[in-house]
C-alpha cells in the first residue's frame, strides 16, 4: 500500500545505494544484529573497532577533535548541542540563537527540549542577528535547509570574541568536498550519517553524529569508544569516560542517551571503509554535477536559481508553469520534490541520481520528453555560478588517510573484513544473552523480513500521506494491539528509545498538569532502584527529581513510597515505577501506591521495559498506569543492533492522549501537543514492522504463553541455582517474576570475588554475562526470556555452579585472591597460546572449563580485562591517536 516514488525532498534525508555486501552482511545478519550494547568489551571487539570506524570518520569529516559512536537522530543531536552550550555557562547565559536556515524537525526537537528547561530560543537571519553576551550559542546549518552554502565567516568571529560556542548542523557528504566545520571555527557539529549507506525507512533508524573541540568532551553526551591497553599489554578497545552517562551520574546526569544507533553507525562506517576517502569523493562529486546540471537545464528553461553555491540542493522558482501542472507531472513521473508553497520548488539530489533523473526532473519543470533530454546534453557544469568549484568553499584538508579507510575497497576484501570483526564478537547466534531488564529474546527471521523491503525502506519521511497507507494502516492496527495489551487509550509512535519514551511521557504529563492549572508539580518521585534513563528524562523535563530510597536489603518498601509521596504532596507531578519491580518481583502494593499517586493528584509514569514480563497477564493501564513507553526493541522483537536500533512508543490513557508528540512537517498534531522529540512522526519508522509481524504470528494466546514461559524459565534457573547461590529477591509467595538476581556481594569477604569476577569468566564458558552490578550494587541480574529451551538454561546454570566452586577454590586457598581463574578472566586466546604460562592453573581450566566446550564452539575473547583508569586518562577516541604506553 506504501507507493514507492523518487524522492528529491531533502532535509536531512537522502536517497542512498546501500552496497549489498553491507546489507546482506551486516544489516541482514544476526551476527551483527543481535549483540548486545558493548559493556563487556573483550566479548565485543569487532564492534568497537567498527564504532572507532566511524568516530575516526566523523571526526576527520568534521574537522573536530572527538566524536561520540551514535545519537538517536539528527533533532535529538541538535537538542543536545543546546543543552551542552547552556551548561557551559550553568545557566547564566539563557538565550541560544539559531539561524533560520535549520532543518524545522531540528528546530521543533530543540523548542520542545528548551521549553521545559527555560531556554530562549531566538530564531533569524544569521546576517542580522547582533550577537550579545546573554548569548550561550549559535547554531548554523551548512549547507542550509535550503541548500544554500552560506559564508559564516563574521558571525563566527563575532561568537568567537563572546566565548559562545558555535554548532554547525551538517551533512557528511557535503563535508568532503566543502570546508569542515572544525576549520570554519566551529565547536560542535552534528547531522545524520543517513546518506551513507542507510537506507530513509520512512524517517529511521539512522545514525546521528556529534563531534566537539577536545575541551567539550566530558560534556559530550552518548557513548564514546575508547583504546586502552588489557591486563596483559595488549590494545584493546572499549567504552571510554562512561562517568559521563546516565547510569552512573543518574538525576546528575545531562542526557537520557542508551539504546543509540549502534548497528546505522557500524553500516555508515562500513560505507565509509568500503568506498574510502576517494570514492566517496567521487560520490559527492558526481551529486554534485548532477546537480549543478539540473540547475542550468532549469535556467534555460526559463526558472530562477534562488541558490548562490549548491552542494545537492536547490531552490527554483519563477517559472510559468502552474503548480497543478508541475503537481500533475511529478504524479505522472512518481516523483516528489519540495513545494514552498509561493511558486518556489525544491530539488534535492543523491547518489543514486542518474541522466534519466534528471530528464525527468526537466519535465516535470515544462520541457517536453524530446527537450528535456537536448536540454541535459547542451548544459555544462563548467563556469556555473552555482558550483563549488572556484566559490571558496572547496576543502583542501585530507580526511579519512588512516589505512581502514584505504584497504577494503573490493567486495572481497570487504567481506572478510566485515566476518573478521563478526567473528569477534559474541552475538545471540553463540550462546543466550540473558541481561536482566534488557530482554534479548529471538528477533524471528520472518519478522525482520519487511525491513528490506524498498515498500518500506526506501521512502522519505515527508512524502505526502497518500504515499504511505501502508505504514499508517501498519501503525494503526499495532497501535490497537498495544492498547488491547496494555490496557492504555492511544499510542505515539515517535520516540526512538526507551529513555526518549520516558522524556515524552514525562512532558505530556507536565503538559496536561499545566493545562489543568497545577504547574506548581514540579516533582518527580523515582525509586533508588530505578533505570538510570528514569532520573535523567525527568531531569531533561525540568522535573526535580526525589529519590525513594532503598532498605538494607536492597528494597524499595511500601512505607517509603507512602512517605514520600505524602511529603510531596501538592508538589507530586508523578512517579515513575517498574513493574515487575527492577528487582523481578511482582510487588503486592503496585495498586495502592498507583492509587495513593492518584489520592494526591499526581500521575502515575510506569517504565514499560518489563512487559515481557506482563504481556497477555496484566495491564499496567489497568493497575494504575497513567503512561507507560514500552520498549519495541526488548520485549516485541526489535533485534538490539550491538546498542541500537530501538523503538520506545508511549501509550496514554485518554486524558493525556491530546498532549501527545506532535510534527512540524507532517503532523500529527494532537490538539494540545506538548511538542516534538524525533526528527521524524514515526520515529524509526521502518523497525515498526517487526514488532507488528510479531504480534500477528503469535497472537493473544501466544503472547501470553511466552509471558507465562517468560516466568516459568527465570523460576526455573533460580530453583536450580539457589543452593548455589543466594537468590536477592523473592515475592511474597516464593516465586520470581520474569528476571531475578543473584546475590554476589558474601564474595568478597571470603575470597575477594566480585560480581564483574564472575561475569568476566563467564565469557570463558561462552557466555555473555547478566547484568552487572544493577539494580543493586555488585550483584547479577539473570532474565533468560522464553526463546531459551531448557538445555541451553542448563548449560548456563551449570556454568555458573562451576563458577561457584571456582570461587570455594579460591575461598578454600587453594589458589591466591589475587591470582585465580576468576581475577585473570577473561583468557583470551593469544594468552592460552603462548610458551609462556605464568598461572597457577592450567591451560585447559582457564579456556575449556566446562565438558560441552570443545574447539568448534568455543568463543575466544578478543582480548582480556581492560586498563579503564589509563584508557580515560590518555583518552584515545580515534584511530589517528596513538595509545600512551605504561609506565
Ligand atoms: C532498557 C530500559 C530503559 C531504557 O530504554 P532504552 O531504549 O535503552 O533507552 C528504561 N528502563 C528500563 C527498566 C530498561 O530496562
Amino acid at each position: 500500500m506504501n507507493k514507492v516514488y523518487r524522492s528529491y525532498l531533502g532535509q536531512g534525508y537522502y536517497g542512498c545505494i546501500v552496497p549489498p555486501v553491507i546489507k546482506r552482511n551486516v544489516i541482514e545478519n544476526p551476527g551483527w544484529i543481535t549483540q548486545y550494547t558493548p559493556y563487556q568489551a573483550e566479548l565485543a571487539q569487532g564492534r568497537l573497532e567498527s564504532l572507532m570506524n566511524y568516530q575516526t570518520m566523523i571526526v576527520d569529516l568534521t574537522g573536530l577533535d572527538i566524536a561520540n559512536a551514535s545519537l538517536l537522530d539528527e533533532g535529538t543531536a541538535a537538542a543536545e548541542a543546546v543543552t551542552l552550550s547552556y551548561r557551559m555557562f550553568r545557566g547564566k547565559r539563557n538565550k541560544y540563537f539559531i539561524d533560520e536556515g535549520i532543518h524545522s524537525n531540528s528546530l521543533a526537537v530543540i523548542k520542545t527540549r528548551a521549553k521545559f528547561l527555560n531556554i530562549d530560543i531566538v530564531t533569524g537571519s544569521y546576517q542580522d542577528f547582533v550577537l550579545t553576551d546573554d548569548v550561550c550559542g549559535v547554531m548554523l546549518q551548512y549547507p542550509n535547509n535550503d541548500g544554500i552554502i552560506n559564508n559564516y565567516h563574521d558571525i563566527i568571529q563575532q561568537a568567537k570574541g563572546l566565548k559562545i560556542p558555535v554548532a554547525m548542523a551538517t551533512d557528511l557528504l557535503a563535508l568532503t568536498i566543502l570546508k569542515s566545520p572544525g576549520e570554519l571555527g566551529a565547536s560542535i557539529a552534528f547531522g545524520n550519517s543517513q546518506r551513507f549507506g542507510v537506507p530513509m525507512g520512512c524517517g529511521g533508524p539512522h545514525a546521528a553524529f556529534f563531534a566537539v573541540k577536545d575541551e567539550l568532551k566530558k560534556q559530550m553526551p552518548g557513548r564514546l569508544v575508547g583504546k586502552s591497553w588489557d591486563q596483559y599489554g595488549v590494545p584493546t578497545y572499549r567504552l571510554a569516560l562512561q562517568t559521563r552517562e546516565q547510569f552512573i551520574r543518574r538525576e546528575k546526569a545531562t542526557s537520557n542517551i542508551c539504546t543509540a544507533q549502534a548497528l546505522l553507525a557500524n553500516v555508515s562506517a562500513m560505507y565509509a571503509v568500503y568506498h574510502g576517502p576517494k570514492g566517496l569523493k567521487d560520490i559527492a562529486m558526481e551529486v554534485h554535477k548532477a546537480t549543478v546540471l539540473l540547475a542550468e537545464g532549469l535556467r534555460l528553461l526559463g526558472w530562477t536559481i534562488n541558490n548562490e553555491t549548491v552542494f545537492d540542493t536547490i531552490m527554483i522558482s519563477n517559472g510559468d508553469i502552474s503548480t497543478d501542472e508541475i503537481q500533475r507531472r511529478c504524479d505522472e513521473k512518481k516523483i516528489n520534490i519540495r513545494h514552498y508553497g509561493d511558486g518556489t520548488y525544491g530539488v534535492s539530489l543523491d547518489e543514486t541520481v542518474i541522466g534519466s533523473d534528471l530528464i525527468d526532473l526537466l519535465y516535470v519543470f515544462g520541457a517536453n520528453e524530446e527537450e528535456a533530454a537536448s536540454v541535459l546534453y547542451s548544459v555544462s557544469d563548467a563556469d556555473s555560478n552555482v558550483s563549488i568549484t572556484g566559490s571558496g568553499h572547496e576543502r583542501e584538508t585530507p580526511y579519512l588517510t588512516h589505512p581502514v579507510f584505504n584497504s577494503y575497497h573490493s567486495e572481497t576484501k570487504l567481506l572478510r573484513y566485515m566476518k573478521e570483526l563478526e567473528n569477534r564478537d559474541l552475538s545471540l547466534c553463540h550462546s543466550m544473552i540473558p541481561l536482566g531488564s534488557c530482554t534479548m529474546k529471538l528477533n524471528p527471521t520472518s519478522a525482520l523480513l519487511p525491513v528490506s523491503l524498498p515498500q518500506f525502506n526506501t521512502i522519505h519521511p515527508y512524502v505526502p500521506s497518500n504515499q504511505t497507507t501502508g505504514y499508517q494502516s501498519l501503525i494503526d492496527e499495532l497501535e490497537s494491539h498495544l492498547c488491547s495489551i496494555t490496557g492504555y487509550d492511544k499510542f505515539s509512535f515517535q520516540p526512538n528509545s526507551g529513555a526518549q519514551g520516558e522524556y515524552a511521557g514525562l512532558c505530556a504529563i507536565l503538559a496536561y498538569l499545566r493545562d489543568k492549572g497545577e504547574g506548581q508539580r514540579d516533582i518527580c518521585l523515582i525509586p533508588a532502584s530505578a533505570h538510570g534513563t528514569n532520573p535523567a528524562s525527568a531531569i531533561m523535563a525540568g522535573l526535580k527529581v526525589v529519590e525513594i530510597p532503598m532498605n538494607k536489603e536492597g528494597e524499595v518498601t511500601k512505607d517509603s513510597f507512602k512517605q514520600k509521596i505524602e511529603e510531596a504532596g501538592d508538589k507530586l507531578a508523578t512517579i515513575m515505577v517498574t513493574y515487575p519491580s527492577t528487582s523481578g518481583v511482582f510487588e503486592d502494593s503496585i495498586r495502592e501506591v498507583c492509587d495513593m499517586v492518584h489520592y494526591y493528584g499526581g500521575q502515575v509514569y510506569v517504565d514499560g521495559a518489563n512487559l515481557n514480563a506482563q504481556v497477555g497477564l496484566c495491564r499496567p493501564g489497568d493497575y494504575g498506569g497513567d503512561v507507560s513507553h514500552l520498549n519495541l526493541h526488548k520485549t516485541f522483537c526489535i533485534p538490539h543492533g550491538g546498542g541500537g536500533p530501538g523503538m520506545g512508543p508511549i501509550g496514554v490513557k485518554a486524558h493525556l492522549a491530546p498532549y501527545l508528540p506532535g510534527h512540524p512537517v507532517t503532523g500529527p498534531n494532537p490538539l494540545k501537543s506538548f511538542g516534538t522529540v524525533s526528527s521524524a512522526a514515526w520515529g524509526s519508522a521502518s523497525i515498526i514492522p517487526v514488532s507488528w509481524a510479531y504480534i500477528l504470528m503469535m497472537g493473544s494466546k501466544g503472547l501470553k504463553k511466552a509471558s507465562e514461559i517468560a516466568i516459568v524459565n527465570a523460576n526455573y534457573m533460580a530453583a536450580r541455582l539457589k543452593g548455589h547461590y543466594n537468590i536477592l529477591f523473592r515475592g511474597t509467595n516464593g516465586f520470581n517474576a520474569h528476571e531475578f538476581i543473584l546475590d554476589t556481594r558474601c564474595f568478597k569477604n571470603t575470597s575477594g570475588i566480585e560480581a564483574i569476577d564472575i561475569a568476566k569468566r563467564m565469557q570463558d564458558y561462552g557466555f555473555h554475562a547478566p547484568t552487572v552490578s544493577w539494580p543493586v550494587s555488585n550483584t547479577l541480574m539473570i532474565e533468560p526470556t522464553e526463546s531459551e529451551g531448557k538445555a541451553e538454561l542448563d548449560r548456563y546454570c551449570d556454568a555458573l555452579i562451576s563458577i561457584r566452586q571456582e570461587i570455594s577454590e579460591v575461598e578454600e586457598g587453594k589458589y591466591d585472591i589475587k591470582n585465580n581463574v576468576l581475577k585473570n578472566a577473561p583468557h583470551p586466546m593469544y594468552l592460552v597460546t603462548a610458551s609462556n604460562w605464568p598461572f597457577p592453573y592450567s591451560r585447559e581450566k582457564a579456556a575449556f572449563p566446562a565438558e560441552w566446550l570443545n574447539p568448534y564452539n568455543k568463543v575466544w575473547t578478543g582480548s582480556a580485562r581492560a586498563n579503564d583508569v589509563h584508557g580515560d586518562r590518555n583518552l584515545v577516541a580515534t584511530h589517528n591517536q596513538e595509545l600512551k604506553p605504561l609506565r
